[in-house]
């Protein structure tokens, strides 16, 4: 078994760098070829799910658009529903919605009233935690509508950016699990 797992490669290696993408400064971190590697899939919905999961959750919400991905999957592994928190235009029907700041601008993620009971815990996935900014938008979001949140879960964690304290900053009852940390 310890012969097995020593030979897996880290799921670091199948998150790819791209320099001066979408802008110049930034390092965008592409997980497409984890994402097309079935093992390393498996891994970490499965390492997502095993780390949430204690936590004793009702629904997976997932922010778009590659929270979508790795959230949808690990619902089905926990076995609860999925929740999208999406931009603004895509929901059609009545909306919970909130407005947060970027570095420059504004930006805004909604979610169906009627997906939300007010005794639900929730999880919440994506898949880079950077500043934060975006995962304290959603748990406004689900805290906006009632919920709780009881953890935030995520594939890799840009330390440097200092996400995590972000969180803990406003929300210190929100675990937060990242399967990589760079
Ligand atoms: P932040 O709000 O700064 O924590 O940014 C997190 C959101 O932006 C996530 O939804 C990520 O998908 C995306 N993101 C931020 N930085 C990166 C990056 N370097 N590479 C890929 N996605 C990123």
């Amino acid at each position: 078994m310890v012969e097995e797992a020593s030979r897996q490669s880290p799921l670091s290696d199948y998150i790819v760098n791209v320099p001066d993408y979408p802008k110049t400064g930034i390092i965008f971190k592409d997980i497409t070829p984890l994402l097309a590697d079935a093992k390393a899939l498996k891994r970490s919905i499965v390492g997502l799910a095993e780390r949430l999961n204690s936590q004793g959750i009702d629904r997976v919400a997932g922010i778009e658009a590659r929270g979508f991905i790795l959230g949808a999957a690990v619902a089905a592994e926990i076995e609860v529903g999925f929740i999208p928190l999406r931009k603004p235009g895509k929901s059609p029907r009545e909306v919970h919605s909130i407005r947060y700041q970027l570095e420059y601008g504004f930006d805004e993620l909604q979610v169906h009233k009627d997906l939300i009971e007010g005794d639900m815990k929730i999880a919440i996935i994506d898949d880079v935690l950077a500043t934060g900014g975006t995962a304290v938008a959603a748990i406004d979001l689900i805290e906006k509508a009632g919920a709780l949140v009881k953890g935030f879960g995520c594939l890799l964690e840009l330390e440097f950016l200092n996400g995590r304290k972000a969180i803990a900053s406003k929300y210190p009852g929100v675990p937060v699990e990242a399967l990589v940390k760079q």
